[in-house]
């Protein structure tokens, strides 16, 4: 079964009684060559670095399965987490052929991750590969990175390859300077390193988004390349220096911390040898780094 040809996708919907749901960002891929080429980014790097061993995928968001098939020929095991229990019997029929495929039907966000992956995946190196609903786009990522460590450190994840609309793709590929560089950016770079794809114009989707979406694949560091006392506090830091983006460091980071006074923050900003009305986006990852060691130094004084 093709499953990116429109009346193969029309006639699903219909014999299962559903539509496409603008609510939960559902735009489906209705061209082969799209969901092969995601799939192909992912397993390959994949590859490349995991030659032997058993190698998994997990999806959010598998829809009708386009993807999902082209990951079940590539990867030993997939996961696919999708929110719409409507298209859970679609993917019954659509996936059948495929002894390696695990279906839920969550809430991506909701998933308590960590015992996830173990309970699903645990024996096997795992990557990421998804076409994102773009309405939450950016908490899937985070959610993702804020896990992506294991105890001893080392990343859970080889990469994540993502679809997601152009505009953000640069978001998170931008370097610092740059208009598109913010929190999630930031990291990112703290865990990996953002490689922008290839890009994929409206008219390959149904229903058709608005505006072109990229595929970029965030390739993991293996074991941590920066190192902090709090990535809790390094997340807390970077949200804050980006949460007020008119704003200097000084007072976007003013408003985040309360348990801080505005003159503390301003001697740690100093002590680290920034200018005092530098905005949070000159700030490199070896920056947020430092800044969130004197943080957590100081509010644990
Ligand atoms: N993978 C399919 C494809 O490429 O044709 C569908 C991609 S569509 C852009 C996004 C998918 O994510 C939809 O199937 C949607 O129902 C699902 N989704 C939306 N929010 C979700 C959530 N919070 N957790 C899991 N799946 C979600």
């Amino acid at each position: 079964m093709n499953l990116c040809d429109i009346s193969t996708v029309k006639r699903l919907m219909s014999k299962y009684g559903t539509g496409t749901k603008k609510g939960f960002g559902q735009n489906f891929l209705i061209n082969e060559e799209v969901p092969y080429s995601i799939a192909e980014a992912s397993y390959s790097y994949h590859k490349s670095k995991y030659p032997n061993g058993k190698i998994a995928a997990l999806e959010i968001g598998p829809g009708i399965g386009s993807l999902t098939s082209e990951l079940c020929r590539a990867y030993d095991k997939v996961v696919a987490v999708e929110i719409d229990k409507t298209l859970i019997p679609i993917l019954g029929e659509t996936l059948a052929e495929f002894d390696n495929v695990t279906v839920v039907n969550e809430d991506f966000l909701k998933l308590e991750l960590d015992s996830f992956l173990e309970k699903n995946l645990g024996e096997c190196t795992i990557s990421v590969c998804a076409n994102l609903p773009y309405y939450i786009t950016t908490p899937i990522i985070m959610a993702l990175l804020e896990n992506a460590r294991r105890q001893n450190g080392a990343s859970k994840f080889t990469s994540i390859t993502v679809m997601v609309q152009k505009e953000v793709a640069s978001r998170l590929c931008a370097t610092p300077k740059d208009s598109d560089y913010g929190a999630i950016t930031a990291s990112i770079n703290y865990y990996g390193e953002a490689k922008k794809l290839f890009d994929v114009t409206p008219d390959n989707f149904l229903p058709a988004p608005k505006v072109t979406s990229s595929v970029v694949r965030i390739e993991l560091y293996d074991e941590p390349k920066y190192k902090v006392e709090s990535e809790k506090m390094l997340h807390r830091v970077i949200a804050g220096a980006f949460a007020q983006r008119r704003k200097t460091l000084l007072n976007s980071l003013s408003s985040s911390f309360s348990e801080l006074s505005k003159d503390e923050i301003a001697e740690i900003i100093v002590r680290l040898g920034f200018d005092i009305n530098i905005r949070g986006e000159r700030l490199s990852i070896e920056d947020f780094c430092s800044l969130s060691d004197e943080f957590t130094k100081v509010i644990n004084k």
